[in-house]
Order: C-alpha cells, then sequence, then structure tokens
C-alpha cells in the first residue's frame, strides 16, 4: 500500500502547473483563437481529470507520458466540447413515442414555424391590440381550447349556460396544474383520494406529496383494489374542499378490482357542492379509439362526465409543448388565474406560441401535422416496409451483420393506455464480433446518437418513432459501425 502511495505521489509531480502547460507551443496557439480564459478553464480539466485517473490507479508512468505529450490535443477537444452545445437532437429508434427522457412529444412544424415567427420580435402576448391596453396571455389558447372541448364534434355536447362555461388556463407542467388546482380549492382543507391512485409518476410526481405541498390534507378512502362512492361520501365533512381522481398512468391494477365512474363521482361532488377534480396525466384531446387505441378517455370526456377541473400535460398525448393545461368550469379557472402561485407557474411566449400553432391542427382536424399523433397512426404495413428497405440495404452493403425484420409492438409512453398494443415492425440486429450491448453504446456515440433497445442479446430497432428522412442516417450509422 505504502508503495502504491508512493508511486502515485511521483504520477503527480510530473504533472505540469496550469501556466507551464499554457505556454507550451500547442496550447499557445489555442490562447491566440479561442482567448486565454477558456483555454486556461480546458487545460484545468483536463488536468483535473488526469489527476483523478492517477488517484484511481488508471495510469503508470508510461501511460501518463503518453497522455501529457497529447495534452494539447486533449485540451482542444474539451476546449471544443465546453463551447458546443450540450442538448443536442437524438434518433429514437426504441418505439417509445412520448419518450420522457428524449423529450416527450417533437413538435409539430407548424408549432416550430410559429415560434420562430413570436420568439425573435416582439408580440401581443399580453396585449389587446384592438383596445390598445393590457391584455391577457391565456387569451391566445383559451380560445382554441373552447372550440376543441365544446364544440367538439358540432354537436353542444357540454352545457353552454354560463355555469358550465369552459376555460383554460396554461401553466409550466402538469405536476404544477395539480399544485395550482389543489393549492386553489383546498389549502387549509381536505382533499378526498382513493387508497387505488395514490400513485409515483415518474420523476418522483408523488400525489400525497403534491397534495402536501398545496397545503390540503390527504383523506385517503377505499382500498388499494376497491373503492366505491360510499366511500367518498362517508369521508366527506365540513373541511372537504375537493374530490381528487388520479389516472394511474403506468401502473394498472387488475383482477378484484372497483372504481367509480367518473359520472357517479361528479354526481355526489355536485349534490354535496364540492368541486372533482381530476388529474388525467396525458390527456387526449382526440378519441384515440379512431387510431385503434382503446382504453385512454378524452378531455372532454371527463368535462361531459361532470368533472369541475381536468389537469393534464401539453407535451404527452396532446403532441405539444411542455406545459401543464387545466380545463374546467370558468368561475373555478378564474380563481386559478388570481392565485399569486399562478404567476409563479405561468408560461413564456415560445409554449404559447408552440402550443397554439399545435392546438390550430386540432381545430382544423389536421392531426397528421402532430408528430405523435401520426406516429401512432403509422400502419404496421408501413413500418414494415422501411424495415424491410433498411435490412435489404444493410445486407446488400455490410455483411457483417445479420439483419431481419421481426414483428414487435410500440410503446405509447407517458402515461397513456399502457394495456394498448401498438403493434409494429422491428429491424433486429446482431453482428458475430460485438454484443447487442456494445452495439447499442456503439450506436449511441454516432452523430447524431441512435437510441436503440436490447431484447434477448438482439439490438431492435422500432422505425415507428424514427422520421422516415432519418432512415438514410440509421442504414449509414450501422454501415459504418467498425
Ligand atoms: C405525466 C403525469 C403527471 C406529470 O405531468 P408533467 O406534465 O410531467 O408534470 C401527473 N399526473 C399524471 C397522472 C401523469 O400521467
Amino acid at each position: 500500500m505504502r508503495l502504491k502511495s508512493k508511486a502515485k505521489s511521483e504520477l503527480f509531480r510530473e504533472l505540469p502547473s496550469v501556466d507551464e502547460v499554457i505556454r507550451t507551443s500547442g496550447v499557445a496557439e489555442l490562447v491566440e483563437t479561442h482567448g486565454q480564459s477558456p483555454v486556461t478553464d480546458a487545460t484545468r480539466q483536463v488536468l483535473a481529470r488526469l489527476r483523478a485517473e492517477i488517484n484511481s490507479g488508471l495510469l503508470d508512468h508510461s501511460t501518463l507520458l503518453l497522455a501529457l505529450t497529447d495534452l494539447p490535443g486533449a485540451i482542444e477537444k474539451e476546449l471544443l466540447q465546453s463551447l458546443s452545445l450540450s442538448l443536442r437532437p437524438v434518433i429514437n429508434a426504441t418505439g417509445v413515442i412520448l419518450h420522457t427522457n428524449l423529450g416527450r412529444a417533437p413538435l409539430a412544424q407548424a408549432a416550430l414555424d410559429h415560434v420562430l415567427e413570436i420568439g425573435p420580435r416582439y408580440s401581443n402576448l399580453e396585449f389587446d391590440i384592438e383596445a390598445g391596453q393590457r391584455g391577457k396571455r391565456d387569451v391566445h389558447v383559451d380560445r382554441l381550447f373552447r372550440k376543441l372541448l365544446v364544440d367538439a364534434d358540432g354537436s353542444a355536447s357540454v352545457e353552454r349556460d354560463s355555469a358550465k362555461e369552459i376555460s383554460t388556463i396554461v401553466v409550466n407542467n402538469n405536476a404544477a396544474g395539480v399544485l395550482l388546482a389543489l393549492n386553489t380549492l383546498a389549502e387549509g382543507g381536505e382533499v378526498i383520494v382513493s387508497r387505488g391512485e395514490l400513485v409515483e409518476i415518474g420523476g418522483s410526481f408523488r400525489i400525497p406529496e403534491v397534495l402536501a405541498k398545496s397545503g390540503a390534507t390527504l383523506r385517503e378512502v377505499g382500498t388499494t383494489n376497491r373503492t366505491r362512492v360510499h366511500d367518498y361520501e362517508k369521508a366527506i365533512n365540513e373541511r372537504t374542499r375537493a374530490l381528487l381522481r388520479v389516472h394511474r398512468s403506468n401502473f394498472e391494477i387488475t383482477g378484484f378490482t372497483e372504481q367509480p365512474a367518473v359520472k357517479e363521482l361528479s354526481e355526489l361532488a355536485r349534490q354535496r357542492q364540492i368541486p372533482l377534480v381530476e388529474d388525467l396525466g396525458s390527456g387526449a384531446l382526440v378519441d384515440l379509439q379512431n387510431f385503434g387505441i382503446g382504453g385512454e378517455s378524452t378531455v372532454l370526456d371527463s368535462l361531459r362526465a361532470g368533472v369541475d377541473v381536468v389537469t393534464y400535460s401539453g407535451d404527452k398525448l396532446l403532441g405539444g409543448p411542455q406545459a401543464g393545461l387545466l380545463s374546467g368550469r370558468a368561475e373555478l379557472i378564474g380563481r386559478m388565474r388570481k392565485n399569486s402561485l399562478f404567476r409563479a407557474l405561468r408560461v413564456d411566449k415560445l409554449t404559447y406560441a408552440a402550443l397554439e400553432a399545435t392546438l390550430l391542427a386540432y381545430v382544423k382536424r389536421d392531426h397528421d401535422a402532430i408528430p405523435a399523433l401520426r406516429m401512432m397512426r403509422l400502419s404496421t404495413q408501413e413500418i414494415g416496409r422501411r424495415a424491410e428497405a433498411l435490412t435489404k440495404s444493410l445486407l446488400a452493403s455490410a455483411p457483417k451483420w445479420k439483419a431481419e425484420v421481426v414483428d414487435g409492438e410500440s410503446v405509447i409512453g407517458g402515461g397513456a393506455a399502457p394495456s394498448s398494443v401498438l403493434l409494429t415492425q422491428l429491424v433486429s440486429l446482431s453482428r458475430p464480433d460485438l454484443s447487442a450491448d456494445e452495439l447499442a453504446v456503439r450506436l449511441r456515440h454516432c452523430d447524431p446518437p441512435i437510441i436503440t433497445r436490447v431484447e434477448e442479446g438482439r439490438l431492435l430497432l422500432d422505425l415507428r418513432t424514427v422520421f422516415p428522412d432519418q432512415d438514410s442516417a440509421v442504414l449509414e450509422a450501422l454501415q459504418h459501425l467498425a
């Protein structure tokens, strides 16, 4: 041990100082092009990395010498990395459409165009052009939500007397939406939730914790698998401020289960004059049944069933930017708008621009303009055709690969319709010289990185989530994989 630490201290002594490094010829040139301070920073980083490597025994005398000869190269690499963007595009070949780690819903082109129009210039974000005075930022999307949530199929499905008027506000995300709704309606009082709905959604969103932050007290009713309307009814007391219903997202309870219909809960809420709030999670604006996906009710379904306030995400099934939407009775939404928390949770012009253009696509019923919906609607045949073409070209040009097209399933993600199956055709890949895990690592290091699935020793690509104009980039990356 002593010998080892003695050897280490000798290695440490061979490390030059930052000043010494900066005066060497290769590095001095870098200072001329990039300036003193970024080069000094990069040099510090590189030397710190070498120190850490000595410390953990990764370097001996000869490998350290080698590293020191290439110091200018390492510093330049560090410099370029620190001066380049860290957030960058990847190719999603996982088949998970709403992949939270990969940015959830890709934006529609129209959303991007509108962001480009609004972002770099001034806009009427909070300015009423007719009146020439201050306006409200929510009007830009509220008018579209009114069309989508009231007039959806031309029939007046949600009653239109003023008490039932529906309005919508936008906050940073659905977690913020739930927080705002509960804080506005129930701070200092009780909120009744079924024990079967006290879930944690990915990324540490836990219903009991959000409730605590809102200043309301959780009143649990029922059991994990069965809760009846009567359980809610028994728990109502003079401190009750809201009934909360939560979409269980990725978590399913099957077998001996019972959960009241939303309609039953809303009738109870109406009788007792207590608002019913629903955290719908994904929040579809169109019936996914039209695309062959069952088990996911829409925002309009909830409002029709009498829910007073529905909260949902902008970047899940809706297919827009990150946002939290609160749609419901105008009087309650108005109270939320007046809450000072709303000021803290509001979103900027870029979000409004992207959201407005996305909603406009819904109003025009142009669902294919929204990438997440388009991916859901892609047929197995269409995906299979692209998978076959990719496989064929790969086998013809890079004989090292073993490749075939196999049946598989895509995933919607975002906690939506977890039990529904989206059939797909996968490209299944393997190579004699590299394991599937090693292949996945190498594909992640491509530019742009390609994110794949590994199952049972095979590398799988699902082209459902790959944009068709990226197929050639995937093929090229596979051809050139050393
Ligand atoms: C996804 C989800 C959330 C969190 O939404 P964010 O927009 O990510 O904040 C909350 N509740 C449910 C039921 C969800 O599915």
